[in-house]
């Protein structure tokens, strides 16, 4: 029998679950958002519980055993977050713990109320912090760019790179100038550790990714810090690819990596836009 009584609301979308290897599953929830069980031989790490609708927690919970589970996010942006109140506690970066709990609109009362734990632990994790889970360790990177809290995980067991929206298959969305500088250097220390990492799992968008991204991304950012962007036309993008700022918004490409951006430094951006609940 499941574990957790569900509350369905007419709009889920459909989950698709697969294994990417025996002890890591991807959980994929409507058209485009993924995330990640990972199991280690004590321990299973859920990085990120995307919109927690329908059925994401049994689907959880089925794929565990009798495994302790720690709940992790990417950053506090909700379609990462929203299913964090079934747990009792979730790891995250300090600056998440003000917006985690941030809808982006109205939610079903109902569905809120079924959640077992409203007012959930939030601990704080920074860079350098590891997660244990016997036989597979995953460290944590900070890598503030697209969200001031966002965190990358390094799987040392699979090899992988859990990139959150710092950059998914198709783009990155940042701010300002302020964002691509700090999300070239952010790139830039990836790269330094690719020999530890075969692929990169970005929770949009598609994953697993081939590293090669993080060269492209490289390139693309340090062409926008240099003043000569790859700029290309948003006409006729479909709007996941359009990024956030509206009009204000310029695209650059290299090969398959875009990065979407406000070519303003930080304070004339925080003058000209409306920051929304997502911040
Ligand atoms: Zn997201």
């Amino acid at each position: 029998m499941a574990k957790y009584p569900i509350v369905h609301l007419p709009d889920d979308e459909p989950y698709r679950v697969w294994r990417l290897f025996p002890d890591t599953f991807i959980i994929h929830y409507g058209e485009a958002l993924d995330t990640f069980l990972l199991l280690g031989e004590e321990k299973a790490l859920l990085i990120d519980t995307a919109y927690g609708r329908g059925e994401f927690p049994n689907l959880v919970d089925s794929c565990i055993g009798d495994r302790e589970l720690l709940v992790v996010n990417t950053h506090g942006h909700y379609d990462h977050t929203a299913g964090n109140p079934f747990y009792p506690r979730v790891y995250m970066h300090e600056n998440a713990k003000a917006y985690a709990d941030r809808a982006f609109g109205p939610q079903d009362p109902a569905w809120v109320a079924n959640m077992p734990y409203p007012n959930y632990e939030k601990i704080a994790i920074d860079d350098g912090y590891v997660f244990d889970l016997g036989g597979r360790t995953v460290e944590v990177l900070y890598t503030p760019a697209h969200c001031d809290s966002s965190l990358t995980f390094l799987d040392h067991g699979r090899r992988l790179l859990f990139s959150g929206d710092e950059f998914d298959a198709s783009q990155a969305n940042l701010n300002h100038l302020g964002s691509v500088r700090a999300f070239l250097k952010n790139c830039k220390r990836l790269k330094e550790r690719e020999a530890e990492f075969d692929f990169i799992m970005p929770n949009h968008n598609g994953s697993p990714v081939e590293k090669g991204y993080l060269d492209d991304f490289i390139t693309c950012a340090q062409h926008i810090v240099d003043g000569c962007p790859d700029t290309v036309s948003r006409d006729g993008l479909p709007e996941y690819m359009v990024g956030f700022w509206g009009d204000l918004t310029a695209r650059a490409e290299v090969n398959l990596a875009a990065i979407n951006y406000v070519a303003l430094e930080p304070e004339e951006f925080m003058s000209k836009v409306k920051i929304p609940g997502v911040d």
